[in-house]
């Protein structure tokens, strides 16, 4: 039995569970407040804060887990990262309050008191770009300690920017970039690093998949190569006839979201008939 610990509230777990539900895996919990919760065949999941769960991976209580890489990081842990989950997406920034005149972190003078709930990463930050901080420990709200006058800048998470705005603070500094990760112990038995592998390889095909599309026309057998400039695919476009005396073929192929519209419109302008686009629940190439 494979533990995999995942956030159990939070800006993550709604992703998580909806990742985990279309490979199959779905998370059933009994009642909201629930701290295991059944994933189906070898899984088995604790639902526990996103924050604990590098401690938890690391310390052996799950075999894997789904956090943001932000508190990787900050854990100081040593973790195998397996995947990267490409949800909450966000960056660790350096901010200052727009009326400090600083600008970039050349403008910090003397030692700046730096609020934080990432107190690791901040210094580490610091040190490396050879400045001297006194970091003040907080628990959230970091957004509110320049104007309360308990720091000079903080260092937290921002996505759109909207809530340094909102707070009259401005972006200084890059500290690191982070997603939600598929993390796990770096010293797993053989048969959980095989369960672990397995695991990210079907989280993988439903992330490959979700941008992709599976295209379907019947096309002019006369068009068949303009068709596959068209429609290129994964190794070249599937072709099928079609048992109507061989005036059109079926060519199947998937394409990437973004390239839907000019797709069949070019497919149309070839001449195809009964265009299918349908979503591809998971891809393996
Ligand atoms: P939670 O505290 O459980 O809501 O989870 C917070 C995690 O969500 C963070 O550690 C980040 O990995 C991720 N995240 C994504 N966007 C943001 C954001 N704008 N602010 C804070 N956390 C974010």
């Amino acid at each position: 039995m494979l533990r995999v610990a995942l956030p159990n509230k939070g800006r993550l777990a709604e992703d998580v569970r909806e990742l985990f539900g279309d490979a199959g895996l779905e998370v059933r919990a009994r009642g909201e407040r629930a701290l295991v919760a059944s994933l189906g065949g070898e899984f088995e999941a604790i639902l526990v804060r996103a924050k604990d769960i590098p401690e938890f991976v690391a310390d052996g209580a799950a075999d894997v887990g789904v956090t943001g890489w932000d508190l990787v990081c900050e854990s100081q842990r040593e973790l195998g990262m397996l995947l990267d989950l490409e949800f909450g997406g966000c960056r660790l920034v350096v901010a200052a309050r727009d009326d400090s005149g600083i600008a970039t972190i050349d403008d910090l003078v003397g030692s700046p008191r730096v609020a934080t709930v990432f107190p690791h990463l901040a210094q580490q930050f610091f040190e490396k770009a050879g400045k001297r901080v006194t970091i003040v420990p907080v628990s959230g709200a970091t957004e509110i300690a320049p104007h309360l006058g308990i720091a000079d800048i903080i260092v937290d998470l921002t996505s759109s920017g909207s809530t340094l705005r909102v707070h009259q603070l401005h972006e200084v500094a890059t500290v690191l970039e982070s997603s939600a990760r598929l993390i796990c112990s770096p010293t797993p038995s053989a048969q959980a690093a095989r369960s672990a592998d397995e695991l990210a390889e079907a989280l993988s095909s439903v992330l490959r998949a979700r941008d992709k599309r599976y295209v379907m026309a019947n096309v002019p057998r006369g068009s068949l190569e303009s068709a596959r400039r068209v429609m290129p695919g994964v190794n070249g476009p599937t072709v099928i006839d079609i048992l109507d005396g061989g005036t059109y073929v079926a060519v199947h192929a998937v394409v990437a979201q973004s390239a839907i519209y000019r797709t069949v419109a070019d497919l149309k302008a070839l001449g195809a008939q009964g265009i299918l686009v349908t979503r591809i629940e998971r891809l393996m190439p």
